[in-house]
């Protein structure tokens, strides 16, 4: 299986701004912060962040002394903000320990660098002979040796079998090429046997079950949540506020809402659900519905501001890092805006 693969990696290795090119070395930082980015992101979306990130930052070093608010103002639409934040700890940490650790043993340590990031470092950057294993492993792997156990649980069958096998003595490019077969020709969807390297070893496709694998269990519906925002505004200003630094979208700002909660009853949901002025929007765990209520701030010598708010003007709110569901609010606040102008 390992020469197979790297032979066909060899000459469709894909060309990423952070890999390095044949006979290069890797760049620790750059490997970093690319598969922190690529955790629940595609590749396409992540290489417009990367690059903005590497010419802002240049260096581990440069990225250390970055405050979290320009991080995040930088992160903004990437999502899964507590990866920028444990990106800002675990390099501050590796700064102070002026080093950056090889093992994942060691990586796996650091806040943020779970099992998959810590082995993908290790074995790009410093040919550590463990073998990550993400999606697109979880899928080529049960597809080859035609495991048939559901998802979660088989990702631990997965992870065995990595063991078993190895990573060979070219482990980064086999973690590589692992990522670049299931991207290119081991898709989700419609895998193409045919251009496989790996077709005559293959028992899912031999035994016909490729397209069932990997097999899941069917997922609970997700649940909905619903809650207020209020656009509390005036004269081409708006009030927001920065949230805690603990919990979902940590450190970010906003126009304040109520609680996001799940109703029981059956009125409140259609009540919710009949106003026309709704945002929705799809975390990991649930849906959210958000109403949109109006409050003008005049007159302004009235006004109290809490610690953590600020009364902006709608061009210097651009300035601020907003996550994509107050970026959604905001743009309701413009029409609303452009409708009574
Ligand atoms: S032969 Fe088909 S199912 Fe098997 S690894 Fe290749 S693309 Fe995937």
């Amino acid at each position: 299986m390992h020469e197979k693969l790297l032979v066909w990696y060899d000459k469709n290795r894909r060309i990423l701004p952070w890999r390095a090119l044949p006979g290069q070395v890797a760049n620790p930082y750059y490997v970093y912060l690319s598969e922190i980015m690529l955790q629940q992101t595609t590749v396409p979306t992540v290489i417009n962040y990367f690059n903005r990130f590497i010419e802002k930052w240049p260096t581990i070093e440069a990225f250390s002394s970055a405050s979290l608010d320009d991080i995040l103002m930088e992160w903004q639409g990437l999502g899964y903000y507590s990866r920028a934040k444990n990106l800002k700890l675990a390099v501050e940490e590796m700064i102070v320990q002026n080093t950056f650790p090889q093992s994942y043993m060691a990586l796996v340590r650091y806040p943020g660098i779970g099992s998959y990031t810590s082995k993908a470092i290790s074995s790009i950057c410093f040919n550590e002979h463990v073998v990550p294993v993400d999606g697109n492993v979880i899928r080529v792997f049960s597809r080859v040796f035609n495991i048939s156990t559901p998802l979660p649980a088989l990702k631990k069958d997965i992870v065995c079998k990595t063991e078993q096998l190895g990573s060979g003595k070219r482990a980064g490019d086999f973690a590589q090429a692992l990522m670049d077969l299931g991207s290119a020709i081991c898709k989700p969807k419609n895998p193409k046997c045919h251009e496989c390297p790996l077709m005559n070893v293959c028992e899912g496709y031999k035994q016909g079950t490729c397209h069932t694998l990997p097999a899941r269990l069917a997922k609970p519906k997700k649940p909905v949540r619903y809650g207020t925002a209020y656009i509390i505004q005036g004269n081409n200003h708006v009030i927001i506020e920065k949230r805690p630094d603990k919990g979902l979208l940590a450190n970010l700002w906003g126009v304040p809402t109520s609680p996001w909660i799940e109703y029981d009853h059956p009125h409140e949901k259609a009540a919710c659900a009949a106003t026309d002025k709704v945002v929705k929007h799809v975390f990991t765990h649930f849906t959210l519905y958000l109403k949109i209520r109006y409050i003008s701030i005049l007159p302004w010598e009235s006004l109290h501001l809490k610690h953590n708010q600020r009364l902006v003007s709608l061009d210097e709110v651009q300035d601020y890092a907003l996550p994509t569901l107050m970026k959604k609010v905001l743009q309701e606040l413009l029409c609303f805006t452009a409708d009574n102008a």
